[in-house]
């Protein structure tokens, strides 16, 4: 994509109310625009980068069997009623409204209910589970508090996976090869080494429920690392039983601030015996399936990129989730030379498959190099008098800063793979 077509365009200073870097320098950067506090639209180069993160989240999900549906957003009060979640003493950040006819609604927050209700048509015999069905969809919270830009959005993208299995140890098979698949996202993502399986109140179904909290000066969490078991335990459960529970002592945990990107919950037969969720047994007597839940903030997990890799130039994305893999700028000074050889390499990288920025604009070198760091593409190409008298292009890593000159043929290899 030519820069010079690119709708959006940096800005010096960003919104006076938005205290959180993150958003600071996606909105600078044109990621996204704040249309109130914690609502943001997402611009086509965040929407780039949203979609890279939620494709690496499908994949990992479709490869443990979860099959997409994308429920809607609008919600059936009776469903709710059942479970007793309908009520704003139990709930308290709903988005409600009426229809025209005074009937209530709302937008979905979560979506249990509609999930289980819906599996009623299909989930009938034991040979039916184990089942897991997952969206990514947006999700309405009325937040109290919205300082964190959008890792804490009053609309926001969730991944929810939803699993039914036969029997509790059925349940428990599925519940970690989810939890496997939850690390291979957050090391795809670049933050496999400092996002840990924490353990969390589990509620009534079962002991502990597992938080994947990503270390970060910024979080909201507390939490308490083991550095050698690669765990946590979230500040709430820092008790002596959960302690020896994990087999550790205090004084070998290191307490963190962390930011919650997903979590996985059992939830028993709760919402399939609210709903009346049966299936039949292979002796022929009737069961509930035993239910476990798996989010993923999507648009948190953006993010948190950023705020855990930007630098004081902006931000520095990871390669599998950077809205393009490389940025071409050219230094042309009105140079006809420079001008088509920047524009051969462009024509040759798309046609190689490798999806790039191409700053073509009419702009001082200085601004497009101010601008690039703060868009952050891992891997800068210039191309300027002086690397084409020295017979190359000169390759700049966003992140080490590390530079050297290359040939086409090798950026092309390196930029493939
Ligand atoms: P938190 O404790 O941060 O409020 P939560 O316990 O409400 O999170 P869930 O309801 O389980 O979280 O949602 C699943 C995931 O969705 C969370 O792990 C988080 O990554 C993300 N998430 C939750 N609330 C928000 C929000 N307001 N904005 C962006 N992402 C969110
Ligand atoms: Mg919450």
């Amino acid at each position: 994509m030519r820069q010079s077509e690119l709708f959006t365009k940096t800005r010096k200073t960003a919104p006076k109310d938005e205290v959180a870097k993150n958003a600071q320098l996606l909105i600078r950067a044109g990621y996204i625009h704040k249309e109130m506090a914690g609502v943001y639209s997402f611009l086509p180069l965040g929407l780039r980068v949203l979609n890279k993160i939620n494709d690496i989240v499908r994949e990992e999900m479709n490869a443990v069997g979860g099959q997409e549906l994308t429920m809607s957003v609008l919600q059936n009060k009776e469903l709710w009623e059942k479970t007793g979640r309908w009520s704003d003493e139990v709930v308290d950040n709903w988005f409600k409204t009426q229809l025209k006819n005074g009937a209530d609604t709302s937008l979905a927050f979560t979506a249990e209910e509609p999930i289980t209700n819906i599996m009623r048509d299909y989930l009938n015999s034991y040979a039916d589970l184990p089942k897991l069905a997952y969206q990514i969809q947006w999700k309405y919270r009325n937040e109290e508090r919205a300082k964190s830009g959008i890792m804490r959005g009053r609309e926001f993208l969730m991944k929810d996976m939803y699993s039914f299995a036969g029997s509790a140890d059925e349940h428990e098979k599925v519940y970690e090869k989810v939890a496997e698949a939850y690390v291979k996202i957050f090391q795809r993502l670049g933050i496999g080494d400092r996002t840990y399986r924490t353990f969390a109140s589990g509620g009534v179904f079962s002991k502990y429920s597992h938080e994947f909290q990503c270390l970060s000066p910024i979080g909201e969490d507390t939490i308490y690392v083991h550095e050698g078991k690669k765990i946590a335990i979230n500040k709430e459960v820092l008790l002596p039983e959960v302690l020896g529970d994990l087999g550790v002592t205090q004084e070998e945990l290191v307490e963190q601030k962390a930011i919650e990107v997903g979590n996985i919950f059992s939830l028993g037969t709760r919402f399939s015996d609210a709903l009346g969720l049966k299936f039949k047994q292979k002796d022929g007597s009737e069961a509930a399936p035993v239910m476990g839940c798996y989010g993923i903030g999507t648009s948190r997990l953006l993010g948190a990129l950023v705020e855990v890799f930007a630098d004081e130039k902006g931000i520095v994305w990871p390669e599998s989730v950077a809205p393009f893999s490389a940025h071409l700028v050219a230094i042309s000074s009105g140079n006809e030379d420079v001008i088509k050889e920047a524009d051969r390499l462009y024509e040759l990288l798309k046609d190689s498959g490798i999806d790039v920025l191409y700053d073509d604009r009419d702009v001082r070198a200085g601004e497009k190099f101010a601008d690039s760091d703060l868009i952050g593409i891992p891997t800068r190409l210039v191309v300027s008098e002086k690397t084409m008298s020295e017979g190359g292009i000169e390759r700049v890593d966003r992140q080490s800063g590390s530079t050297g000159f290359v040939q086409d043929s090798e950026v092309v290899q390196q930029l493939q793979k």
